[in-house]
């Protein structure tokens, strides 16, 4: 008996890290297909065997510069996974928007008119919007959420730690994971957020820090502290591996194949 038909997936920057580990995971995923994958002008991947590329033979499907060509190329409603930059975003939406196909975004460090272009495009398309496509980050944010609320009193501070080349700061996750605790205790996260702190005064009750290293290779870690008098608890999520964030990615290409128009995150997906 054949299970339900492969969801065919578009990814954008397939040269990038994540990109590249996504169409890996693709290729390799019987639940779904790769149908097609974008890179810069001047990538070394431009017009490379899309198959061969993500290490699964040749596939007569080409790596092209533009997701409206790579879009008309697969035909059908591909869902499009787009973990580049900021920039190259508002793009990738328009085009998700205009061939109404699912949109998965694992890009981070967007602002406001980033959001407002998501917003606008869930009205037509799913919109599924992640900072971080972990299972175990995921659950810290639900854990994280608890134990704000649970003790009110307590000074919240993160610390996150990246490879030299991550480019926001701080990281998106950092973000999802103040972002819970400040809703938790019914504050506004950008009302509240000190990222990174200088010069010469006290902790203001209320806030929540956010501190960043850089260097080396590390994936990702995150650490939320809650500190009260004499003691403290300390949630933490530490990566491995980042394929565990491309395996989340096409879990949640999966989950949106079908879904209506609308904003959803992981924890929609992961049921958490
Ligand atoms: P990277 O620099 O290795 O890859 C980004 C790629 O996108 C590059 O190859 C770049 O050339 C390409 N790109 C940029 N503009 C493009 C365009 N218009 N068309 C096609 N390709 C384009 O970075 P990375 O480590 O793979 O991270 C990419 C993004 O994903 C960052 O925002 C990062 O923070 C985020 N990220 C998210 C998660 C998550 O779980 N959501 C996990 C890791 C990284």
């Amino acid at each position: 008996m054949s299970g339900p038909a492969p969801v065919p997936v578009l990814v954008t920057g397939v040269a990038g890290r994540m990109g590249l580990l996504i169409a890996r995971g693709a290729a390799l995923d019987d639940r779904c297909a790769l149908a097609g994958a974008t890179v810069r002008p001047g990538s070394y991947a431009d017009g490379e065997d899309l198959g061969a590329l993500a290490g699964a033979g040749p596939s007569g499907v080409k790596v092209c510069t533009q997701l409206e060509a790579a879009a008309a190329a697969a035909g059908g409603t591909p869902v499009v996974i787009d973990f580049t930059s900021p920039a190259a975003l508002f793009d990738h939406v328009e085009v998700a928007r205009a061939r109404k196909l699912p949109l998965v975004v694992g890009t981070t460090g967007l602002a406001d008119d980033h959001h407002a272009a998501l917003d606008e495009a869930a009205r037509e398309v799913p919109v599924l919007e992640a900072a971080n496509t972990s299972l175990g980050a995921n659950l810290l944010a639900a854990l994280v959420a608890r134990a704000a609320a649970a003790l009110p009193e307590a000074d919240i501070e993160i610390f996150e730690l990246h490879h030299r080349a991550k480019k926001d700061s701080p990281s998106g996750t950092a973000i999802l994971l103040g972002r819970a605790a400040a809703e938790a205790r019914g504050q506004s996260w950008s009302e509240v957020a000190v990222p990174s702190r200088a010069g010469h005064a006290p902790r203001q009750p209320g806030t929540i820090g956010v501190f960043g290293l850089r260097g080396g290779t590390v994936p990702g870690e995150h650490t939320v502290t809650l500190f009260l008098d004499d003691e403290r608890v300390e949630l933490a999520h530490k990566v491995q591996d980042r394929s565990i964030f491309a395996r989340g990615a096409l879990t949640a290409a999966r989950f949106l194949a079908g879904q209506a128009p609308g904003r959803y995150t992981m924890a929609d997906v992961l049921g958490l």
